[in-house]
């Protein structure tokens, strides 16, 4: 059988390390063929972002923080000389200060509320806007989202904000870049132990709820987020714009 991602080229934004879901997305894509280029947010993080893609045969590592839009502008310019065309892009990208996912809700800054809507929800429409003129023969943009988007979640607090607004950020530009025929989805993946998550005050305790409550009765494993990334990257999902899937062993579906 031929593999899914043959003969494409992805961009994928937001591998740290080895537990970022990002890495599991890459992993997934390489598996299937696609061409590679990952990005690392600064200098700080180059030589680990160098070994992954040395790791998964990436054909590029560029730097690229989502909150400069002169390093978005550098990105689309070296993308555009090689390979020249994009047919995917994964952004795996959020960030809040520690702070506000420990202390009330209502306690939370003017200034942090804000920092974690530019980078984890203002980043997409920037990125999009970087990578629409190589996605020439269309193409697929999916996000990471999650749950605490629409349910409270106990710390997510200025995130579960920030996932609100990046869904509704999918559904804008999904319409807008629809007749250029590139899609626009968000997988809404269940809790996973990723340097990210661990800033959420009793991260652990999500876990262990969810595995006993959730219908699989498991937390979910990076892979099927991976695979799941892989099927709205592939020509399987063609007719699919402006979604979230729940990859979240149906923890989403429950009331009690
Ligand atoms: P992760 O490994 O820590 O990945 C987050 C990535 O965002 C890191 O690579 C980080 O880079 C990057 N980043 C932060 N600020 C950036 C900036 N200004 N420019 C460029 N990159 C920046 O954690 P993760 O859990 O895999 O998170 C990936 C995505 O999945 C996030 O959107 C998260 O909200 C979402 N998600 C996670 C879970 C979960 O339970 N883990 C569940 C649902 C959704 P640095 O390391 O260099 O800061």
């Amino acid at each position: 059988m031929s593999k899914l991602l043959e003969g494409k080229c992805a961009l994928v934004l937001g591998v740290a390390n080895r537990w970022s879901l990002a890495y599991a997305i890459a992993e997934a894509f390489r598996r299937e063929g696609a061409c590679l280029i990952l990005t690392y947010q600064g200098e700080r993080q180059r030589d680990a972002v160098e070994a992954v893609g040395q790791e998964l045969s990436a054909a590029q590592v560029l730097p690229c923080d989502v909150g400069n839009d002169g390093e978005l502008a550098q990105l689309t310019e070296k993308l555009s000389q090689s390979p020249g065309r994009l047919d995917a892009v994964v952004h795996s990208i959020a960030f809040a200060n520690r702070e506000d996912l420990t202390r009330p809700f209502v306690e939370t800054s003017r200034a942090g509320f804000t920092l974690a809507q530019d980078i984890s929800v203002y980043s997409l429409l920037a990125v999009a806007r970087a990578v629409t003129p190589l996605m020439t023969a269309g193409g697929s943009i999916t996000t990471l989202t999650y749950l605490g988007s629409t349910r409270v979640i106990p710390n997510y607090n200025v995130m579960g904000v920030a996932k609100a607004a990046l869904e509704a950020v999918v559904r804008y530009l999904a319409s807008d870049l629809g007749p250029k025929g590139i899609r626009v989805n968000a997988i809404s993946a269940g809790p996973v132990k990723t340097a990210s998550a661990r800033a959420i005050k009793d991260f652990s305790s999500i876990l262990d709820y969810v595995a006993q409550r959730a219908p699989l009765r498991r937390n979910t494993d990076p892979q099927e987020v991976g695979d799941a990334a892989v099927f709205l990257a592939s020509r399987l999902s063609r007719g699919v714009t402006g979604n979230v899937l729940f990859v979240d062993s149906g923890f989403g579906i429950m009331g009690l």
